[in-house]
């Protein structure tokens, strides 16, 4: 199912940094696809498994749910076509993408002798766990948590200008947006374009940058995120908030993973859109019937307990269950447990003596 990354890279789940690095250098030339007995497919796969593992918070994501929410970027593994997409082998002249930053980048430095980096346009995604309790599992509720995380300025509205400024054309790029560089190598020359990192591809800059950002449109800040946990969710969900990851100066934010764990409860158990629970009663009341006060999540209800109940029958109330989607609720299910005595005094052998002889 999910894809072993420690194993395409043939290191230790254990393995620091530096050796995931190490290995996936070595395996990478030794696989290059421009080398003899080079091998695309298996290059591919040791980049992707590189990508994730040498990530801090993906390797994270990986290691807890066996897969990454994550994106890193314009390169990102192979959600966005491979390691290959937006860069082609037989045309370095002008294919207007150029290379793309993270280690394939870093790889391409190797053989060519300098890399070199792009902006990011889109910020990382963020997970976080939340406990709830079974009752907030059952109807839902809002939970407001702080998050330190890079936030687009709120001065600025993430512009990086102050507010009112005039601008002015990017002298880095000289108004194109788009930075070109011209490099020889071994395989001809290379050109490659990107964003300009002045403007981030505006072709203008500010007069004055902002002042409470200095020009960056985002600041690392602790922000209170209000989540809305929605009603009958299960242990272990998760919800996206989509944009409420981590911004970056003028690109799209992150996304917001909120992974749910719900706390066992004492009473019930969830079984679909039904809740069961157990109830103790006592002998006596198991033979002449009797009504038992229940807690039940929505509070008191009281619960008549039938002249002669079997020992194991579920006894079911309508409607006290989990709320579905289409707006009905599933039952609860209360199932009759007898309380034996364990031991009997004189007097009550007696009466039960007495009941042998009524035939019982
Ligand atoms: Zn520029
Ligand atoms: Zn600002």
């Amino acid at each position: 199912m999910t894809k072993n990354y420690y194993q395409t890279l043939g290191v230790d789940k254990k393995a620091s940094k530096d050796d995931i690095k190490k290995a996936f250098r070595r395996l990478a030339q030794k696989y290059h696809p421009d080398k003899s007995g080079g091998d695309e497919n298996k290059f591919k796969e040791i980049n992707e498994a590189y990508q994730i593992l040498s990530d801090e918070h993906r390797r994270k994501e990986y290691d807890t749910y066996g897969q990454t929410f994550s994106q890193g970027g314009p390169s990102g593994g192979s959600a966005q076509g491979g390691p290959f997409a937006g860069f082609d082998f037989t045309d370095f002249a002008g294919n207007g993408m150029g290379f793309e930053a993270g280690d394939l980048g870093d790889i391409f430095a190797e053989f060519f002798g300098g890399g070199r980096t792009q902006q990011q346009s889109r910020g990382r995604d963020i997970s976080i766990d939340i406990e709830v309790s079974f009752a907030d599992s059952i109807f839902g509720t809002t939970r407001n948590v702080l998050i330190t995380k890079v936030s687009h300025c709120t001065t600025c509205k993430g512009s990086g200008a102050k507010v009112g400024s005039a601008t002015k054309k990017c002298a880095s790029c000289g108004g194109k947006g788009r930075l070109r560089q011209t490099r020889r190598s071994i395989l001809g020359n290379i050109t490659s374009e990107t964003v300009c990192d002045k403007c981030f591809g505006a072709g203008e800059v500010p007069e004055e940058n902002c002042t409470t950002c200095g020009g960056a449109g985002v600041s690392r800040r602790a922000e209170e995120v209000s989540v809305a946990i929605p009603s009958g969710i299960q242990q272990g969900e998760m919800i996206r908030l989509s944009g409420m990851g981590e911004a970056v100066p003028h690109g799209r934010a992150g996304d917001l993973y909120v992974k749910l764990h719900v706390e066992a409860h004492k009473t019930f158990r969830r079984a679909g859109l039904n809740l069961n629970m157990d109830l103790e009663v006592k002998l006596t009341d198991a033979l002449t019937g009797s009504t038992y006060s229940v807690q039940t999540l929505d509070g008191d209800l009281k619960v008549k307990v039938p002249e002669g109940v079997t020992p194991g029958e579920i006894l079911r109330v309508k409607g006290y269950g989990v709320p579905s989607h289409g707006g009905n609720r599933g039952d609860l299910m209360i199932k009759v447990v007898v309380k034996m005595p364990s031991k009997l005094s004189k007097k009550a052998h007696a009466l039960v003596e007495e009941l042998r002889a009524e035939g019982l």
